[in-house]
């Protein structure tokens, strides 16, 4: 624990764990990695959050990667206002719906024909299904390391859960469901070639987060997407980017049009909601044009293509389109990321600051982290402490040593120095 005063925090978790199960909605926010009681919060402005005990943080969580803008950003909040203003939800058609799909199609061009779901969950398990039904096959291959959501063939290796290949992650998944899934490193080229020549003819596609997140930020080789391209297309399988955290942060067209790559589906969530539940799943035409109504793949939702997610996300990629901020959302993560560097070296501490456009993780290790194997390698104990120490210090990491902390476009100088200041403070009672 830290020194904080957390006294409305605690009652309200104690609370909480009495009526939902560890006391939140999605288990990470529990800090049982890190230990402690999270703060509950309170309200969000800009790069800062409130809790409930009125302390204030700034935030590099982002609500896991969808608040590219900050919190309450003015365009974003009245749009939202204006929608729900003129209803909450009509399951029919709106032309809104339509500006979000040709703005994501213009910004993605991978995509030709796009669908709006409701989370990143539900766009992996529908793009899985369309890639499985469009090829005729069963079997995928992923990445350790990799998360794409919580729906079961995808739970084999997915972060932190139990590392045995092809056995689910997660009590209630029977391993018949994950039968068909084939777990692989990370950026192992020879073992994506090994899978292929085994089971040549009966792999769907590759599903990988481009840049992954889940394990802590890894960019990978360009040359390792490159060589995927050529084994599945040798062998008739398509490439599934799932770009949920990445899309629309890394560049306007997501860690594809860094690297100049055109997947044939592509996964989009978080930032395509600005805030609000949506997810999106999309490609190549003759792909999408084999999803229901127009053809067999059974696909729906009541809230899909909700009014007020899709103007909170309108106003979002909007907001992206006209301000151009990637790089600065790269300087500011570099400036941070060197910030800690320096922090560390002072003090004898060993850790790698891996970055990725406005995505970064402060690993805990020795040598660069380039898997999941080597991600498992760090010293999470030390993580914790300097996890708390930050937090003490009024600045909001992810609470876990394997996920990606964000930055927005409201995180100025003054929020960087501060921030830099906490980690040397921090760093300096190692
Ligand atoms: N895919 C990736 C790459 C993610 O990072 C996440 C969530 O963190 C998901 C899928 C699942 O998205 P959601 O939590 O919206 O269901």
């Amino acid at each position: 624990m830290d020194g904080r005063d957390a006294k409305r925090s605690e009652e309200l978790f104690r609370k909480a764990s009495r009526c939902m199960p560890g006391g939140v909605n999605s288990p990470v926010r529990a800090f049982r990695s890190v230990g402690g009681t999270p703060p509950f919060i309170a309200s969000a402005s800009g790069c800062k959050l409130v809790d409930a005990d009125g302390r204030e943080y700034i935030d590099y969580v982002g609500s896991f990667g969808p608040m590219i803008l900050g919190h309450a950003y003015p365009q974003v909040v009245s749009a939202i206002c204006e929608a729900a203003s003129r209803g909450t939800s009509y399951g029919a058609p709106t032309e809104a719906e339509v500006e979000l799909a040709e703005l994501i199609c213009s910004l993605v061009p991978s995509l030709e024909r796009v669908r709006l779901v409701n989370s990143g969950t539900e766009a992996a398990m529908s793009a899985l299904r369309l890639a499985r039904a469009f090829s005729g096959r069963p079997m995928f291959i992923k990445f350790d390391g990799c998360y794409h959501g919580h729906s079961d063939p995808f739970l084999v290796q997915a972060g932190s859960g139990v590392a045995t290949l092809n056995l689910p992650d997660s009590p209630g998944v029977p391993p018949e469901f994950t039968a068909h899934t084939i777990s692989l490193p990370y950026q192992d080229t020879d073992a994506v070639g090994r899978a292929f020549e085994k089971f040549s003819g009966r792999i769907a596609g590759v599903f990988l987060e481009p840049v992954a997140g889940n394990m802590g930020v890894v960019a990978p080789e360009k040359s390792f997407l490159a060589r995927l391209f050529e084994l599945a297309e040798a062998d008739g399988a398509l490439v599934v980017f799932d770009e949920v955290m990445t899309g629309f942060r890394l560049a306007k067209g997501g860690a594809q049009e860094l690297f100049g790559l055109r997947p044939h589906l592509t996964c989009l969530g978080k930032i395509v909601g600005g805030g609000l539940p949506i997810g999106a799943f999309g490609g190549r035409k003759e792909i999408m044009s084999q999803l229901a109504p127009e053809g067999p793949v059974y696909q729906a939702g009541t809230l899909s293509g909700n009014p007020i997610a899709v103007s909170a996300g309108l106003a979002t990629l909007r907001a992206l389109v006209e301000q151009d901020p990637f790089e600065r959302l790269e300087r500011i993560t570099a400036d941070l990321a060197e910030g800690f560097r320096e922090a560390a070296a002072a003090n004898g501490v060993p850790i790698q600051v891996q970055a990725c456009g406005s995505m970064f993780t402060v690993f805990f290790a020795g040598e660069p982290v380039l898997d999941f194997a080597s991600a498992k390698k760090c010293d999470t104990r030390q993580f914790s402490r300097f996890f708390h120490g930050m937090l003490e210090r009024g600045v909001y990491l992810a609470p876990s040593q394997f996920e990606a902390c964000f930055v927005s476009t409201a995180h100025d100088s003054e929020a960087v120095s501060r921030t830099i200041r906490a980690a040397q403070e921090t760093l300096a009672l190692f």
